[in-house]
């Protein structure tokens, strides 16, 4: 016994030692892969194998944490986290029923940055950048260049919360809004503190997933102290993104009183059977996230290769419902535009 916990004390300590040797998140999100080779070194593949497309990766860049690419498994064509980040040249093909804007957001964008869709709930899209580039992502084409948060749009955003006692909830979204540093977090959240009507502040990331260190002492203390009920969705769609990092992070969060989601998205060859499912939802349990969404794909041009059928959709969700409890099954949802929620496809 005495030997297991020394081994385990040390291990401890190492964690510890390369945690603090880490670079700063910053650096990882400036650092991070954005070409083939690279990408192919680090995950041990041949470069000649792999099915790349330029054209796909000039349309939608290639971009990858080293976080991320390390729960790669070296040299699997197939693995399912190297397939959600690999530009291919089928996205550029054309599909009958995908466009650029699926979910018609720039309808629903009365003012810069503030998407108010959903009774009760406004949207912020706080930064244009991603950590990651998803390549189902259907913000690939938002032009979020247009949507920049200036000290004038955040003005006039606090006004439109203020003006609507109705609006519960802040969502702070993206792009990723934790690419935004904790200063300027800090400074819109003691302003949001202020507005008596909210109730909850609530941040889609997936930063947490991809740049684990992004969650630093200073957003859980100021998450912590802020007077709205905080909660974090994050965003993982397959078992091998969760690591003892991830896991690390999220304890954290939860430390600081953060209830945590995961939110996933159905994607053909990643995770589209009962096993895949299973284990993404065990994991992200195990490291503290609650499942809450299973997105069907949105119809955006370039992803049509991931889509699974409603049916086939349906069809795995009642295989989950037999091998998991009831609280780890995830709501199969997809948006439907001009609709004041989320759809449920009915299981
Ligand atoms: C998804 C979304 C929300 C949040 O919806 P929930 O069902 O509460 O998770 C809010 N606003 C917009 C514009 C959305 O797209
Ligand atoms: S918004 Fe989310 S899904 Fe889209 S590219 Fe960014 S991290 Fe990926």
């Amino acid at each position: 016994m005495l030997f297991f916990n020394q081994v385990s004390e040390s291990n401890i300590e190492t964690l510890a030692l390369t945690q603090e040797c880490e670079p700063s998140w910053q650096y990882q999100l400036g650092h991070c892969i954005k070409d083939l080779k690279s990408l192919c070194e680090y995950a041990a593949l041949d470069i000649n194998k792999v099915a790349f497309s330029n054209d796909a990766h000039r349309d939608f860049q290639l971009r990858v944490p080293y976080a991320y690419a390390s729960r790669i498994e070296k040299g699997n064509y197939q693995d399912p986290l190297l397939l959600q980040v690999l530009p291919l040249a089928i996205e550029l093909e054309y599909q009958p029923g995908y466009s650029k804007d699926p979910l018609e957001e720039a309808d629903a964008n009365h003012i810069t940055g503030l998407i108010h869709k959903y009774k009760n709930r406004v949207l912020l899209t706080l930064s244009g950048a991603c950590a990651i580039n998803c390549r189902y992502c259907f913000r690939r084409h938002f032009p979020y260049s247009e949507n920049n948060i200036g000290a004038d749009q955040w003005l006039a955003i606090v006004q439109y919360i203020k003006s609507d006692s109705s609006i519960e909830e802040v969502i702070f979204s993206g792009g990723d809004p934790l690419a935004t540093s904790d200063k300027r977090l800090a400074k819109m959240i003691d302003e949001l503190d202020t507005i008596e009507h909210l109730q909850r502040l609530r941040i889609h990331t997936r930063l947490p997933v991809v740049i684990p260190k992004r969650i630093t002492q200073e957003l859980c203390s100021m998450l912590k102290n802020s007077r709205l009920q905080c909660l974090v969705v994050i965003h993982a769609n397959h078992a091998n993104e969760f690591d003892y990092q991830v896991e690390a992070a999220l304890a954290q969060l939860k430390q600081a009183q953060v209830t945590v989601f995961n939110q996933a998205v159905l994607l053909k060859d990643i995770n589209d059977n009962v096993i895949a499912q299973k284990a993404l939802h065990l994991a992200s349990f195990k490291a503290g996230a609650l499942p809450y969404y299973l997105f069907v794909l949105d119809k955006v041009q370039g992803a049509a290769h991931f889509n699974i059928p409603d049916e086939q959709a349906q069809k795995l969700m009642h295989e989950l419902q037999c091998v998991l409890p009831g609280y780890l099954v995830p709501k199969l949802a997809r948006e439907i535009p001009a609709r004041p929620h989320k759809t449920l496809l009915a299981i």
